[in-house]
């Protein structure tokens, strides 16, 4: 496992307040890792920091076998060199169907002008298949997308991300609102898809990071308080005192 993400000493305030304070991790490829932390320790601003929209006062942040800076990076820059963001609320074109919400996603491997060839070639309808299959919604591929559930909307919205073939996945708190069963095949789906990309999943729910089975990062006042196994961290006293509020 190499880094394909390295964020060194990473430092943003606004107004004066550090939210983000000397940070620095590293995230393998390929890796799954739970990023945990009470309200306000930093865990969006981490996001906004990885995806370009926020810019750090200071520190590194590095990408790939070039290390290249992703500071210098516009937020579509950084999306195409392969990093895709889930945000909580899932977004995805409702009066379409599955099918043309995978194909719509779908990333060109030719020229803009291929697009719509593509789209519709035998190789896209496999693929479509290929991720309806991953994100367990190969059934539902002819429904219209605002028919789904709740759950299988975030997995349709994790399919169309994939679609994109992203090196980088962050993923934010996907098992809210969701039911038992939907918060299970969530954690199967999430695991799938680390064993060939890394991927980040920002989460309140402790039982759900259990199963994730992973690396866990907690995050206090915009700094790592611990990294290591769900077990190792917990039992870490500076963890609990944070999170028992102490
Ligand atoms: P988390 O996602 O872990 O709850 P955030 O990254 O949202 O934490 O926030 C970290 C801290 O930075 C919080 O105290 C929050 O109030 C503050 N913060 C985040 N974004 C802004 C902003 N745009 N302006 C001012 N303060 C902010």
């Amino acid at each position: 496992m190499s880094a394909l993400l390295e964020v060194s000493g990473v430092s943003v305030s606004f107004d004066g307040f550090k939210a983000i304070n000397n940070l620095s991790l590293e995230i393998g490829e390929p890796e799954l890792r739970a990023i945990i932390g009470p309200n306000g320790a930093g865990k969006t601003t981490f996001m906004d920091i990885i995806t370009g929209k926020t810019r750090p006062d200071e520190g590194r942040v590095t990408w790939g076998e070039k290390s290249v800076s992703l500071l210098s990076l516009s937020e579509s820059r950084i999306a195409r060199a392969g990093i895709g963001r889930k945000f909580q609320r899932p977004t995805v074109f409702e009066a379409q169907s599955v099918r043309e919400n995978l194909a719509m996603a779908l990333k060109n491997p030719r020229g803009p002008f291929d697009v719509l060839f593509y789209r519709k070639s035998d190789r896209a309808a496999r693929r479509i298949e290929e991720i309806a299959d991953e994100i367990g919604l190969l059934a539902q591929l002819p429904r219209r997308a605002g028919e789904l559930s709740h759950g299988q909307k975030q997995w349709l919205e994790i399919g169309m991300l994939l679609a994109q073939d992203p090196r980088l996945l962050l993923v934010d708190e996907p098992a809210a609102g969701m039911t038992p069963a939907e918060r299970e095949h969530t954690t199967d789906l999430l695991k799938r898809a680390a064993e060939t990309r890394a991927v980040i999943v920002v989460e309140h729910d402790m039982e759900f990071v259990r199963r994730l089975e992973c690396k866990v990062t907690v995050l206090h006042e915009g700094s790592v308080l611990a990294e290591g196994s769900l077990d190792h961290v917990t039992r870490n006293k500076d963890v609990i005192d944070v999170y028992l509020g102490r």
